[in-house]
């Protein structure tokens, strides 16, 4: 059997471990010095922390259980990474270079079962659910490479958007975010991490009672039950007036504002009509709305990208009523780093 990953447990759960398998609570400090402020990938490293607890260690974890499949470097910094988890699945993490720091996009799971109709990753089905060492594994692999590198630079954000819907993962996604969040380990400030979801509303109240501190991000895309439901059938069983409820107590218990993600579709969702609608929905709501360039995928030839016309009008519109928005710059365009691309382009070609 594999053995699962120790970057999936939380500081509690690795010390609550030790001391079950006969060592002092304290050492769990020890050892998450060596994982994620020294960095070490063999526990034989830990060369102050004494050696029976290494042996029972070793005995029951790995540290690294992803392997690099491939790695592509974008001309704007973006590095998309694939890898091969421990039964041969492949996922994909991007870098991404902003003037704030480097911010890694993590995969939650193997294919993703919403099935969004312009999304790479719904393509697959879901296959399995990360676990949660998997998941800050990515982070770590992303690390050890500018570890290398030698320039000193620390991921300093995380984007929770890649493969999968993070609400369909829960536990191991707040695990998850409990791990890098944690000042004792990497250390990664609330504020700087978002999850994005496709609106699982009861996952939302459940999310928003951890008051986690971190940022929410909403898949909306349409302003309307009729076209959201024609470009996200998840809004069949979870409605507007649902999504917006769930919103409104998350916007209420953590006294944050929520981002609304919407991909400009050409002459789908992107019209004058579509962005007073949009308006007239968030109302005085505390709410940022990030506007999409989509990222065309082959298999949903139906969709276009937006003129770029379309979209700054898309956005005065918004602005023209009250609404705080933004266009999304985008990353890695010339290595598919739209999400699940790449992830889907390999295993096609592997079957080919
Ligand atoms: N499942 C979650 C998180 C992963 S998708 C969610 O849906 O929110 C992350 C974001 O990328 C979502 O807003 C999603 O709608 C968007 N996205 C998916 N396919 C895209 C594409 N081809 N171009 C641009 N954005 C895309
Ligand atoms: Fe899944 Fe998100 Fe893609 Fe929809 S947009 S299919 S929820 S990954």
């Amino acid at each position: 059997m594999n053995k699962q990953s120790i970057y999936g447990l939380t500081f509690d759960r690795l010390s609550s471990w030790l001391l079950e398998h006969g060592h002092k609570k304290g050492r769990a400090q020890q050892v998450w010095d060596w994982l994620y402020r020294r960095r070490v990938t063999d526990f034989s490293d830990m060369v102050d922390v004494n050696e029976d607890c290494i042996n029972v260690l070793k005995e029951h974890f790995a540290i690294q259980t992803l392997q690099e499949h491939t790695k592509q470097e974008s001309a704007d910094g973006t590095i998309k990474f694939l890898f091969t988890l421990s039964d041969g699945n492949l996922i994909e993490t991007v870098l991404m270079r902003h003037k704030y720091g480097l911010s890694v996009c993590v995969t939650t799971q193997v294919g993703c079962n919403i099935g969004c109709s312009f999304c790479a990753s719904g393509l697959l089905k879901k296959d399995r659910d990360l676990s949660s060492g998997e998941i800050v594994e990515q982070i770590m692999n992303v690390q050890l490479h500018f570890d290398q590198v030698g320039k000193g630079e620390r991921v300093s954000h995380i984007v929770v958007m890649g493969i999968g819907e993070p609400f369909d993962n829960f536990d191991n996604m707040v695990d998850f975010l409990e791990i890098v969040k944690d000042q004792k380990g990497l250390e990664i400030g609330p504020r700087h991490i978002t999850v994005s979801t496709s609106g699982l509303a009861d996952k939302i109240y459940e999310f928003a009672d951890l008051k986690l501190q971190v940022n929410l991000a909403i898949s909306l895309h349409a302003p309307n039950n009729e076209l959201r439901t024609r470009i996200m059938k998840i809004n069949r069983a979870i409605p507007l007036e649902k999504l917006m409820s769930a919103i409104d107590y998350y916007v209420e218990k953590s006294n944050r504002r929520i981002t609304l993600e919407y991909i400009l579709l050409r002459d789908v969702n992107d019209q004058k009509e579509h962005a007073l609608e949009l308006a007239q929905l968030i109302g005085d709501r505390r709410a940022y709305v990030n506007l999409i360039p989509y990222n065309p995928v082959d298999e949903h030839s139906q969709y276009q990208r937006s003129e770029e016309e379309t979209v700054l009008a898309f956005y005065d519109t918004l602005k023209k009523n009250g609404i705080n928005c933004g266009i999304r710059i985008e990353h890695g365009t010339d290595i598919d780093a739209a999400c699940g691309q790449l992830r889907s382009k390999q295993i096609k070609e592997g079957q080919s």
